[in-house]
């Protein structure tokens, strides 16, 4: 734990910390759905949608990672017990049902636009108070948005397929 990193953020610490780990939570079960949908994603494109879909996955994982360090940094646990990260999570996990490609990037557009709309709200309520945090939740920001269009262009794609 950093002693000054803890003392110079203007917000609740206990509060900042518990919002964290539902953060941490989303990006759990957002590196599943992006894992288990390039597992069973079938139709067109498929190799193209699998990769997209796995790297997602990566950088998903590296959000959680962030997340932790900071959660750590400012004297808090990630989350420990695997069934906390559903009860926790904001967006919530959808599983898939049609393996469709297009019904793939579907679900996993929602859960993009589910995190833009955490990251973007979390990042006002630290805006000027935790500094650290707020370059940390931009930088995620900045991901989630490039994933929401990477999957969008995908989609376009795949209904351009005459
Ligand atoms: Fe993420
Ligand atoms: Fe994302
Ligand atoms: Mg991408």
């Amino acid at each position: 734990m950093g002693k000054k990193a803890k003392s110079i953020i203007e917000i609740d610490s206990t509060k900042l910390i518990s919002k964290l780990n539902t953060l941490f939570a989303d990006e759990w079960l957002a590196y599943y759905q992006y894992w288990i949908g390039a597992q069973v994603c079938k139709g067109p494109m498929r190799p193209s949608v699998i990769a997209e879909l796995m790297e997602h996955a990566t950088e998903e994982l590296s959000h959680a990672q962030m997340l932790a360090d900071r959660i750590i940094q400012l004297g808090g646990t990630p989350i420990i017990n695997f069934d906390d990260i559903s009860k926790l999570a904001n967006c919530k996990y959808l599983a898939p049902t049609d393996f469709y490609v297009k019904e793939i990037l579907k679900q996993n557009i929602d859960g993009e636009q589910c995190a833009i709309e955490q990251y973007n709200n979390f990042m006002k309520e630290v805006h000027g108070k935790d500094f650290a945090t707020y370059d940390m939740l931009l930088k995620i920001l900045e991901d989630e948005l490039e994933h929401e269009e990477d999957l969008e262009n995908l989609l376009e794609d795949l209904n351009l397929i005459k």
